[in-house]
């Protein structure tokens, strides 16, 4: 039987979706996740993820506008002795159409040619599990899992 996560330790807080935030919510979460002594890659794998998810909030949530981005990040145990770390990032802007479209390699809805449509991708390379929950008008969930110290 699959043992019950327990949460360790929990932080939450919100922001604007203003691009400067982007590097507060990267650091916030590595901040966060030393004190259980990860590796230098978990870290820099969870800060790539979180600044994908962060930056789809500011570019596409809220295109046109300043929104609430709302971030929860938990330590949980996996009754063994690991600890992985959760982030949640939570936006109520445009919402996404069809995820499993959004989610897949080089699909961007952007017309300016900027973005390459890699950013989920990104995130699912770097993370051990990407959940993406949305609803048209409402606004979108991505939880992001990392195993730490694997
Ligand atoms: P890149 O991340 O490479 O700069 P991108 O942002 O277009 O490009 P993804 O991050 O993979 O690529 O996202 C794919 C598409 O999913 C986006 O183009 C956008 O249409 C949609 N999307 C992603 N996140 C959100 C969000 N929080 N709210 C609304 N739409 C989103
Ligand atoms: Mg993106």
């Amino acid at each position: 039987m699959r043992k019950r996560r327990e949460i360790k330790n929990e932080i939450r807080w919100q922001m604007p979706s203003l691009s400067v935030n982007e590097g507060l919510a990267r650091a916030m979460v590595a901040a966060f996740c030393a004190q259980v002594k990860p590796t230098a890659t978990e870290i820099a794998d969870i800060k790539c993820a979180v600044s994908e998810a962060v930056t789809n909030c500011t570019v596409h949530a809220y295109r046109d506008t300043v929104g609430e981005i709302r971030i929860t990040a938990r330590l949980l145990g996996d009754g063994n002795g690991g600890t992985s770390v959760e982030v949640e990032i939570k936006d109520k802007g445009c919402g996404i159409p069809d995820v499993a479209c959004a989610r897949q390699p080089l699909y961007t809805t952007d017309a300016e040619g900027e973005r390459s449509g890699m950013g989920f991708t990104v995130m699912e390379s770097f993370c051990d599990g990407v959940n993406v929950s949305s609803r048209i008008g409402r606004g979108t969930t991505v939880t992001l899992l990392k195993r730490l110290h694997k």
